[in-house]
């Protein structure tokens, strides 16, 4: 890698995971420049969701380092050890990254306004008015200024992922990472929750971005990974991956889902 970490808003270098004995990741490199947008693609199972969790250390890593804007994720490092970080310690960190699932998890007895202000309420000492300003305004900004007082029962499945992404905007976060974010939506809602993330990546939000769509990837990306069985095959321009990608795996996994 030639970058240097420090001017690099991700920086994995030969992650590894386990889960007993199955290896899910064998030796994951990546590299996103502020405000990039990389996505990542690749057949079930291959270990996104994995990779993903490992960023904010929802996962443990077992092997190699990730560095989120300069900083060991989750451990800290002392006389060439690796220590690993306090929970409170790795909380503080898990702040400045925002994640949306493929599945909203919205707190259903609350409002779409009462979703976004949850997490800044409890974790930061911020005056509830300065809180409920910023999430109306994140509210209207992914299209729901309409919808502050609904209920996420009623709203639709694209409302519910916008208010899920505003939810985690809501915390100021320097990175985003989604987790198939429209793949449990019906096909015409799909469209509403790619433009939002397509409006966050103009205005330079940093983002990787796990998803199926190709032609998201193809208009919106900066980078392009594809990942199958623990390792990525394949790296580089959106473009150039898709129209002319290089080895038999992307070849054949592309030919399933364009
Ligand atoms: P993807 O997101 O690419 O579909 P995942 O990262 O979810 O892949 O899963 C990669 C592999 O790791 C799969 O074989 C999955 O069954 C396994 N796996 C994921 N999470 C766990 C876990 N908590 N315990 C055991 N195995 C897991
Ligand atoms: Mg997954």
């Amino acid at each position: 890698m030639t970058e240097s970490t420090a001017d690099l808003m991700v920086r994995a270098e030969n992650v590894h995971k386990s889960f007993g004995p199955l290896e899910v990741l064998k030796g994951i490199d990546l590299a996103v420049r502020p405000g990039e947008v990389c996505c990542v693609i690749g057949p079930s199972g291959s270990g996104k969701s994995t990779f993903l969790r490992c960023i904010n250390h929802l996962e443990k890593i077992n092997g190699g380092r990730i560095w989120v804007d300069g900083d060991l994720v989750g451990y800290r490092e002392r006389g060439g050890k690796l220590h690993e970080l306090r929970e409170k310690e790795v909380a503080a960190q898990r702040q400045s990254i925002g994640m949306v699932f493929q599945r909203f998890n919205l707190f259903p007895h609350m409002t779409a306004l009462e979703n976004v202000m949850e997490a800044p309420l409890r974790v930061r000492r911020e005056s509830k008015a300065e809180v409920r300003e910023r999430a109306t305004a994140l509210l209207a900004r992914v299209g729901l200024g309409d919808k502050v007082g609904t209920y996420p029962g009623q709203l639709s499945g694209g409302q519910q992922q916008r208010v899920a992404i505003a939810r985690a905007l809501a915390m100021r976060p320097k990175l985003m990472l989604f987790d198939e974010p429209t793949s449990a939506l019906d096909p015409e809602l799909v469209g509403e929750v790619l433009d939002v993330m397509k409006d966050l990546a103009q205005e330079g939000m940093t983002m990787v971005v796990v998803t199926h769509e190709i032609g998201f990837a193809r208009e919106v990306g900066d980078s392009l990974i594809f990942m199958d069985d623990g390792v990525v095959v394949e790296a580089g321009a959106p473009r150039d991956v898709i129209a002319n990608p290089q080895h038999d795996r992307t070849k054949a996994f592309l030919g399933k889902v364009l």
